[in-house]
């Protein structure tokens, strides 16, 4: 492992009304680290990012980011403390311009001259997007979706960006652009959580990884251990 803790889940139990979905989850990602979460359709994935995020809040347990309890504060405030979700599905504002959802992702900023800077490199990070800014975002491709959902979370500086299947639905050539994106946004700096049903390119990718089965996490692991774990080689990678 590389850096100090910067995201911790202990003991997190949450779900919805009579549901319990996460029982009892701990997670830790470091600075500096991919981490991913693997898991069957319906494990919990999604709700683990929810209830990082404070989408859906946790019953019990604790969640800091960078040392802070952040289990109770509104969304709002874990966005600007440096926690960002491109969620599943890219949820774009469809009717706005690729611009303007890249403007929307900096919306608790106000430092115009950085903000500059950052939709450039988002533009050099994804050319595509700056052939298309004028474009509305809800006629991009699905490929072009999920580069424009990935650039407008980065455009709030995150210090750690929580991916949700980014790889859903691509052809596998965009899968391999998306991947190599999310290794050079790492190597710029930015810690990455991410869920992934493709477990042979997460595990790929990540320094370390995290296996969910219905609300409980079962595997904990470098992502070299895992890839070479027998019950996760037949559950999770169709050897
Ligand atoms: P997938 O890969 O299919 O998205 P997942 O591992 O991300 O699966 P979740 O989406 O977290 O799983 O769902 C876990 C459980 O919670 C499922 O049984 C699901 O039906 C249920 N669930 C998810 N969202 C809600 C919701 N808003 N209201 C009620 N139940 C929900």
């Amino acid at each position: 492992m590389t850096g100090h803790p910067i995201l911790t889940l202990e003991s997190v139990h949450s779900g919805y009304g009579p549901l319990e979905v996460l029982r009892g989850i701990t997670i830790e990602v470091h600075e500096g680290e991919i981490v991913t979460l693997l898991g069957a359709n319906g494990a919990g994935k999604s709700t683990t990012l929810n209830t990082i995020c404070g989408i859906v809040r946790a019953r019990s347990g604790s969640i800091c980011l960078s040392g802070e309890e952040i289990e109770q504060m509104p969304v709002h405030a874990i966005v600007e403390k440096g926690l960002c979700q491109v969620p599943e599905g890219r949820k774009l504002f469809g009717d706005m311009s690729v611009l303007e959802n890249l403007e929307m992702g900096a919306y608790l900023r106000n430092d115009p001259s950085e903000i500059g800077k950052d939709l450039e490199h988002c533009y050099e990070l994804f050319p595509i997007l700056a052939e298309r800014r004028k474009q509305m975002a809800g006629s991009l491709s699905g490929g072009e979706q999920q580069m424009c959902a990935i650039a407008r979370a980065l455009m709030a500086r995150p210090k750690i960006l929580l991916l949700d299947e980014p790889s859903l639905g691509l052809a596998p050539i965009l899968v391999q652009q998306i991947f190599d994106i999310i290794r050079r946004l790492n190597d710029e700096g930015t810690t990455i959580f991410l869920v992934e049903q493709n477990a042979n390119a997460a595990l790929r990718l990540a320094h370390r990884g995290y296996v969910m089965e219905t609300g409980t996490i079962t595997h904990c692991d470098t992502a070299e251990a895992l890839l070479s774990d027998k019950s996760v080689q037949e559950g999770y990678l169709g050897y």
